[in-house]
């Protein structure tokens, strides 16, 4: 006989082995998941500020096309207020502000660049698709 399954440990040197590299294995894999989950969160909330930068909070519509065929599009604002409360919220990215005065400003700015909101929104739909949530 040469010890424990040949290994020439004495059976209560293997049985400390054992224990030693469980552990060990469970020590590895804690670290492990905890970086992880670290990371996953830090990853999430760099999408997520990605994508609030890159939202347009707001909706364009397709109205028609005036007599030299160029697109005339509607914009509306996403932010909405919920009762009782004095905060607006996009209701696509999530984003809270405490006003929504500068509405008239974006729609104009697309409306007059609609190729941009074109643009942000193809950008908004990739993140979104890599959050995973798309
Ligand atoms: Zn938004």
């Amino acid at each position: 006989m040469n010890g424990v399954l040949n290994t020439g440990l004495s059976f209560g040197q293997f049985i400390l082995s054992v224990l030693v590299l469980f552990f060990g294995v469970i020590a590895i894999k804690v670290t492990f998941n905890f970086d992880l989950n670290k990371y996953l969160e830090r990853r999430d909330k760099r999408l997520d500020l990605k994508l609030k930068n890159s939202c347009t909070h707001m909706q364009m519509e397709l109205l028609g096309r005036d007599r030299d065929n160029k697109a005339q599009y509607r914009f509306q604002s996403l932010f909405e207020s919920p009762s009782g409360t004095l905060q607006w919220q996009c209701q696509r990215c999530g984003l809270i502000r405490n006003h929504d005065n500068d509405y008239e400003k974006r729609a104009e700015y697309y409306a007059q660049n609609p190729d941009e909101y074109i643009k942000m929104h193809n950008k908004f739909q990739r993140l979104l698709k890599k959050h995973g949530a798309a």
